[in-house]
């Protein structure tokens, strides 16, 4: 491949050789003139956006280039993976510009779960975290919920400005912008061929009715999310795909619960009690006496405790401790992708294990 080829659409440098990483084209592709990256040209035949990750350091590059331009953020988190998904730095990027903040994949809620109640959540768990949003919604990008009203909003604080729509890996920004897309566009095209943004922060640029632009970033991998470390099967079962039906455990003390065989919590004191797991349904989850969990792991792993698959459990890293004593009432124990347990009452002890490299934290109940 000839050096330093730019992409038409997006002036991204072109690559050939990862199909996931931001500038690929295929090598076919080269031969046309002028070239333009897989991305572009999936926006421009299927008005269709393409996920694509990139490094932390280009990804700051991209989080400064958005604090320079004038405009409106709209950050992107998944609602089951809260701070698994949220992008730590932003805050510090975007200045005074107004943020709104979606939480995406809401149809995993339990039904019974009051919306305001969780964006209230969302608000509050944003300013702990630095980020002042101007607004908070919840949306389901793929069932299209919610949807109008943040497309409303989004077109409110804009202000005839431009729209960086930021978020990482996963969270289903796509699905977000593919359907404002299509709300918007109906099946027309999004750019043409005569279209040059000149702009190489490496964002999509989709045109908005008044001269102005959506610009879609590629996703940040971020890698304490459970995702990164099971093959793709494995991510299938424990990636939710419907409403979660939430379990409830009475535990007695020195009682182990385990996550397939990619989380185990032990109850280690604290009296009898309710601890209620949010996970994807499809997600085993085996009881037993803390002093078998050991063995049990070490030899049911792969069979009864999966996933992992039998022939991905050596990738899976060691399972790490995480001690905790539950001083508020109402707390989840989070494991970063996998889901989280509520614990209700103050009080208890418990050590939550994760394969190493994935988060594991407590925080306020979501629900
Ligand atoms: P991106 O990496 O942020 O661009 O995310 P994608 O749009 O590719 O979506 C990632 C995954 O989340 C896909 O499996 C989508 O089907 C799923 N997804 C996207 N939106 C929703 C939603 O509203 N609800 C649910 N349950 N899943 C969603």
């Amino acid at each position: 491949m000839s050096e330093q080829m730019i992409c038409i659409g997006c002036g991204v440098t072109i690559q050939t050789e990862d199909e996931t990483k931001i500038g690929y084209a295929p090598p076919s592709a080269l031969e046309k003139d002028p070239v333009i990256c897989q991305r572009c040209f999936r926006l421009k035949h299927y008005n269709e956006v393409q996920d694509v990750s990139l490094t932390d350091d280009d990804f700051l590059n991209i989080l400064h280039g958005i604090g320079q331009a004038d405009g409106l953020v709209v950050k992107i988190v998944d609602i089951f993976d809260f701070n698994g998904s949220w992008l730590p730095g932003l805050h510090r990027f975007v200045g005074k510009k107004d943020v709104l903040l979606v939480g995406n994949k809401v149809d995993l809620l339990p039904k019974s779960v009051k919306h305001e109640k969780v964006t209230r959540w969302m608000k509050q768990s944003a300013r702990e975290l630095g980020l002042q949003p101007r607004d908070v919604f919840l949306v389901s990008a793929n069932k299209g919920y919610g949807m109008k009203e943040v497309m409303a909003a989004i077109d409110e604080y804009r202000n005839g400005k431009d729209v960086y729509v930021v978020g990482c890996t996963n969270v289903g920004k796509s699905t977000f912008i593919n359907r404002i897309i299509k709300e918007a566009t109906g099946k027309g095209n999004v750019i043409t061929t005569s279209y040059f943004p000149g702009t190489t922060l490496d964002m999509i640029e989709i045109p908005l009715d008044d001269g102005s632009a959506l610009y879609d970033t590629p996703g940040i991998i971020n890698h304490h999310q459970m995702a990164h470390f099971v093959d793709k099967k494995d991510l299938k079962v424990i990636t939710p795909k419907k409403e979660i039906k939430p379990k409830v455990y009475q535990l007695n003390e020195q009682q182990t619960l385990f996550f397939g065989g990619l989380a185990r919590l032990d109850y280690v004191s604290g009296g009898r009690r309710p601890f209620v797991c949010y996970m994807s349904n499809e997600l085993f989850i085996h009881r037993t006496k803390r002093e078998h969990a050991d063995e049990l792991y070490e030899k049911h792993l792969g069979e009864l405790l999966q996933p992992p698959r039998k022939s991905y459990c050596e990738q899976l890293p060691p399972l790490v401790a995480h001690h905790f004593t539950l001083k508020e009432p109402k707390t989840d124990i989070v494991f970063s992708g996998l889901g989280w347990v509520t614990c209700h009452e103050p009080g208890a002890h418990v050590v939550a294990y994760a394969p190493k490299g994935v988060g594991v934290m407590l925080r306020r109940s979501l629900i």
